[in-house]
């Protein structure tokens, strides 16, 4: 590597990852975990956790909002909540915990196929996929771009079916004046350390619903609430010290999206234009630069420009590779997705986050290798 590198420190070399964690000034981290500290309270709806909650769903005007352990089991609470156990017609292009959630929960993915501008699931597709085991849609906003809501909406009614959005990438994105969290009939979301917003592990679960909600609160903590036992749950809580990162985290939130649009506006004006990108030709959509995807001709341009970043000490990411109906958990489904096949052999996350400043080296480096 050496001579290559764009980045050494004494003599060793220093991996740029696709993404770094925001981490806020430790003090400003450590002041607020005093307060756990004084009360020796770790976890059960801490203070802290508390005031996350309500930081949360004031800035993300939404009614119901609760701050559970990860990205994923509020996938599983969300499709539990809805007592879905058939056939849920599903994304093949997303994170693997999206696929897993309906695999977990002992339900069936029915993969349908993707859009080729925005990548998210194509709505013209799924009224074919519905058969009479179809219970739900579970779609995810890819890099934070929104699905064909509207369309999504008059389908499940129609059908009779219930929409969960994987909002995992979504967090600070807003359709039509809204959250991009406050649509379907739950959003989940993902606040792990690689996040926009982030609280190291964590993650959210968001209905409009009061009685939805109610059930995804008992299930959070065992099902039951003090002495009083309703049924089956899970332990999906989260602690005061993730809590703490969220608080400590979340002034510097706007910032972190800001220093993510500069970097953005830098590469789309320095990359060339055959690179295509994910979009979404939505008018009324903020969008919060969590990623930076790219879209290569081919697979093989892919893997040379890939492999010429890793010289160089940079780690891009294939992100989401490979297609999800292409895993050995999955196969049996025997389902045909080219668009989503094709995509995610070509697709590659550039690296961003505040503090980034080598966009011209990556860029300099996709010209030379393809
Ligand atoms: C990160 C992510 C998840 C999983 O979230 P965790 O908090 O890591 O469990 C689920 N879906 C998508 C689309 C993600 O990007």
């Amino acid at each position: 590597m050496g001579a290559n590198s764009v980045f050494t420190q004494m003599g060793g070399e220093i991996m740029i990852n696709v993404t770094k964690t925001y981490l806020p000034p430790f003090e400003e981290y450590t002041s607020i975990l005093k307060r756990a500290w004084e009360k020796a309270w770790l976890t059960n709806n801490g203070e802290l956790l508390l005031e996350l909650e309500q930081k949360l769903r004031t800035y993300l005007e939404v009614p119901h909002f609760l701050f559970c352990s990860n990205g994923t089991i509020v996938l599983q609470m969300a499709l539990k909540a809805l007592e879905i156990s058939k056939e849920v017609i599903t994304t093949p292009f997303s994170y693997v915990a999206t696929t897993n959630a309906i695999l977990w929960e002992g339900c069936k993915p029915v993969f349908v196929d993707i859009r080729e501008d925005t990548l998210c699931i194509d709505e013209t597709k799924i009224e074919a996929a519905i058969t009479k085991d179809t219970q739900a849609i579970l779609a995810t906003h890819v890099y934070g771009i929104p699905c064909k809501i509207e369309a999504i909406e008059r389908i499940a009614a129609k059908h009779n079916l219930k929409v969960i959005y994987d909002a995992a990438h979504a967090f600070g994105c807003k359709y039509k004046g809204k959250s991009l969290l406050d649509f379907g009939d739950v959003s989940t979301c993902s606040f792990h350390a690689t996040k926009i917003f982030h609280t190291a592990e964590g993650g959210a679960v968001i209905t409009r619903d009061k009685d939805l909600h109610d059930q995804l609160y008992k299930f959070r903590s065992f099902g039951h609430i003090g002495d009083d036992y309703f049924g089956e749950g899970i332990n999906a809580k989260n602690s005061e010290l993730h809590a703490a990162m969220g608080l400590a985290v979340f002034p510097y939130l706007s910032d972190i999206m800001n220093q993510r649009k500069l970097i953005t506006e830098e590469y789309d004006a320095l990359l060339p234009t055959f690179l295509s990108k994910p979009k979404s030709s939505e008018t009324s959509f903020e969008r919060n630069f969590a990623y930076y995807p790219v879209v290569f001709e081919s697979e093989s341009q892919l893997i040379k420009t890939m492999q010429a970043l890793q010289k160089s000490g940079i780690n891009a990411r294939r992100y989401f590779y490979p297609s999800l109906h292409n895993l050995p958990q999955t196969k049996f489904t025997k389902s045909h997705c080219p668009v989503s096949e094709s995509f995610s052999k070509r697709v590659l996350c550039l690296p961003i986050y505040p503090g980034f400043h080598l966009v011209n080296e990556v860029v300099n480096i996709v010209i030379q290798s393809i």
